[in-house]
């Protein structure tokens, strides 16, 4: 049998569907990445969509979202993964980024998978890891999954070193223990919350003690 031809294979192309990953501890650039693949995909000719979880009840309707080299890209905030598809459709979008995956429910991973199957390039970010150093929301799933899986790495606060860790701390320095609210409210982003973050290197990643002693 005959080699197919350069033409018969351009005759069964069909766009391709993939589900890509960029993953990594808080400060590695995963945003700065999500944002090249979106810059390069408009230029590509492709309609892109950001998709940002809401953390309270306030759902922005229309939004765009800036990157740092100044381009806007349109941007939608949903209350939960059940709107995902219905708003890529409405919006005529084929190349999707989703943020912050680690903040979405579970039904993240149907919605990503349903938009792969109609041909869509779909990109999640998000923490691999949560500030205890577990596997965070649909991330693990979503990596499992994903036909590349980008992880980055941080500079560890301490020493400089590669850092892949999220270090969360309390307003006076101390390490935050393992029976705390995982989410504060406003995510990681808001004033209001006393604690912050930072990358650490494993060598310099704490976790406090509890705050209930257990009997
Ligand atoms: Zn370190």
């Amino acid at each position: 049998m005959a080699p197919p031809t350069i033409d018969t294979e351009i005759k069964v192309y069909r766009p391709r569907g993939e589900l890509r990953v960029i993953t990594g501890p808080m400060c590695c650039g995963k945003s700065e990445e999500t944002m090249r693949e979106l810059r390069r995909a408009v230029i590509a000719g492709r309609h892109v969509l950001l998709l940002r979880p809401a953390l309270d009840t306030r759902v922005e309707a229309d939004e765009e979202a800036r990157s740092r080299s100044g381009q806007t890209f349109p941007a939608r905030t949903l209350a939960d993964s059940s709107g995902i598809v219905p708003t890529v459709e409405s919006a005529g979008a084929d190349f999707v980024a989703i943020e912050e995956g680690q903040f979405w429910d579970s039904g993240l991973i149907e919605a990503a998978s349903a938009l792969v199957d109609k041909h869509m390039v779909v990109i999640v970010n998000g923490l691999n890891q949560d500030y205890l150093g577990r596997p965070f929301g649909p991330m693990p799933t979503i990596m499992a999954l994903a036909d590349d899986v980008r992880v980055l790495t941080a500079i560890c606060q301490v020493c400089g070193e590669e850092a892949t860790k999220t270090q969360r701390l309390h307003a006076d320095g101390t390490p935050a223990g393992p029976d705390e609210q995982l989410i504060l409210p406003g995510g990681f982003e808001t004033t209001a919350a006393v604690d912050r973050y930072e990358a650490r290197c494993r060598r310099h990643h704490q976790i406090g003690p509890r705050k209930v002693r257990r009997h």
